[in-house]
């Protein structure tokens, strides 16, 4: 129809001023709003006292904003950089396990800007019962970390996960993990939205599993993959894992690029990085977080 031929123009053309999601728009810039503290997971490579592993490297924690300090930040930010066009919430914790502040985040924003992109990342359990909702705000982009389609694979990465007041562990925390994430997938892709999915490549665990989940993911109609180096962080149970050398992640993404098209230019963006993807930027905010990478 031509409603959805208009909802995909509109779609392209947010794409192409993302600079996460096409390297040729590293003009333009983008905020994230660290609104999203608590997790409803525990992953194996994540310390909690840092932001989430799956976007950002281990460094400090982001200050938290409550929905209103986020609106605010984006007004001084936007004010300061007309090139901004994208609004994101990566974390420190997950986006959907603190839903209420970020829905509300993104509604303020865009009551101040109809035109401003929004992207968010998520491990993707809460999913399902929130595609439907994102698709209603606009959130244009999201981005699931997906590091195994196999559950008993998946089981190894998490410690445990929560879902709907109970804890899981093993092939089961694995099961709920995968089918949720598919199928919350599968919803963003019916509603035209554009899916970004990070694999966080662990030695011995998903290795060899990669292009697996990748050609998992192009059948679910997902844009981009953007398979990452685990660093292991101190005090997490993966602590000892040595990391894969990165000669090895290039040449398992050029495999998986004759699957589908591969991210080479993620940043691993703190949850509160502003700025372009060449230079993060360092702002006055009239004494709230200085938002430099570090
Ligand atoms: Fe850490 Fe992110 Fe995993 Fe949560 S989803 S445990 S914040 S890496
Ligand atoms: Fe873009 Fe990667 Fe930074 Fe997210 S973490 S804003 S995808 S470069």
């Amino acid at each position: 129809s031509d409603e959805t031929e208009s909802k995909r123009d509109i779609m392209q053309k947010k794409t192409m001023e993302h600079p996460c999601y096409n390297c040729g728009a590293h003009k333009y810039a983008r905020i994230h709003l660290p609104v999203a503290p608590a997790c409803n997971v525990q992953c194996n490579y994540c310390v909690r006292k840092f932001d989430c592993q799956n976007e950002s490297r281990p460094g400090v924690t982001s200050k938290i904003l409550t929905p209103m300090e986020a609106l605010e930040r984006y007004r001084l930010v936007k004010e300061k950089m007309p090139n901004l066009t994208v609004a994101g919430i990566a974390g420190p914790g997950d986006a959907l396990a603190n839903w209420e502040e970020v829905s509300e985040t993104f509604r303020l924003i865009r009551k101040y800007d109809p035109e401003v992109t929004f992207c968010l990342s998520t491990n993707g359990l809460m999913l399902p019962m929130h595609a439907k909702e994102i698709a209603e705000l606009g959130i244009s982009h999201v981005t699931v970390t997906l590091n195994a389609v196999d559950p008993h694979i998946s089981g190894q990465i998490y410690k445990y996960i929560r879902f709907m007041g109970q804890s899981y562990e093993e092939d089961a925390a694995g099961a709920i993990m995968v089918s949720n994430q598919l199928a919350g997938i599968r919803m963003l892709v019916e509603s035209h939205i554009i899916v970004k999915i990070n694999i966080v490549t662990i030695r011995g665990i998903n290795e060899m599993h990669i292009p697996e989940i990748v050609r998992t993911v192009k059948d679910l109609g997902c844009y981009i993959t953007n398979i990452m180096q685990l660093i292991p962080v101190e005090g997490s149970t993966f602590e000892r894992l040595e990391p894969i050398p990165l000669k090895r992640i290039q040449e398992i993404r050029k495999e998986c690029e004759t699957i589908m098209p591969q991210m080479y230019h993620c940043q691993h963006c703190r949850a509160d990085a502003v700025g372009t993807l060449d230079k993060d930027q360092s702002i006055d905010l009239g004494g709230a977080v200085n938002p430099v990478k570090e």
